[in-house]
């Protein structure tokens, strides 16, 4: 239903009920443009977008004219306001599933620390190591020197991710292991 398909009295109607009408409206109608261009859940529970990409893999729907992540337009959709400067992360790590249940706010940090978790942050041509298996000795050695070498260089050095080396630093894994 588009404001064109309206009667003249259903046009009268909305005006006389304000902006805050028409604004609702102009929701309920995007909101079904929106889902009419998803995918029903998957195994995963995703539901994936099958309309325009970026070239990021993220969704693209024009939301008030502007071409917005549909992972953005999701959450505006359902969930409400995205507060200046955060970001819509995904706690499925699909790119273009639009699902609410699947997104949160976050801000930038958070995306990259996730993506870091999950290792689809690639460290740069040259810095890439299999994800060769920490040795005790190893854990001991990069904890001694966190204090003052960067997560980065430790990994790059032991051949791990860097959410390895986070982990075996902050003592959440190789638990077994005392210096
Ligand atoms: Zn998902």
């Amino acid at each position: 239903m588009t404001w064109a398909h309206l009667s003249m009295e259903q046009r009268r109607a909305a005006g006389l009920r304000g902006a805050l009408v028409k604004a609702e409206r102009y929701r309920a109608t995007i909101r079904e443009r929106f889902w009419a261009r998803v995918a029903p859940e998957n195994e995963n529970g995703c539901r994936l977008w099958v309309g325009n990409f970026f070239t990021t893999g993220y969704g693209d729907f024009a939301w008030k004219g502007r071409s917005t992540g549909a992972h953005r337009v999701a959450w505006m959709l359902e969930r409400g306001e995205i507060p200046a400067g955060k970001l819509i992360c995904h706690h499925c790590d699909v790119k273009g599933c639009v699902n609410p249940d699947h997104l949160y706010v976050g801000s930038a940090l958070d995306n990259s620390r996730d993506a870091h978790q999950r290792n689809r942050v690639r460290p740069p041509k040259g810095e890439q190591h299999s994800a060769a298996k920490l040795t005790a000795a190893a854990v001991v050695e990069i904890r001694r020197r966190a204090a003052t070498e960067s997560t980065a260089s430790l990994a790059r050095e032991f051949g791990a991710g860097w959410a390895t080396v986070r982990d075996v630093i902050a003592g959440r894994t190789w638990k077994s292991v005392r210096p």
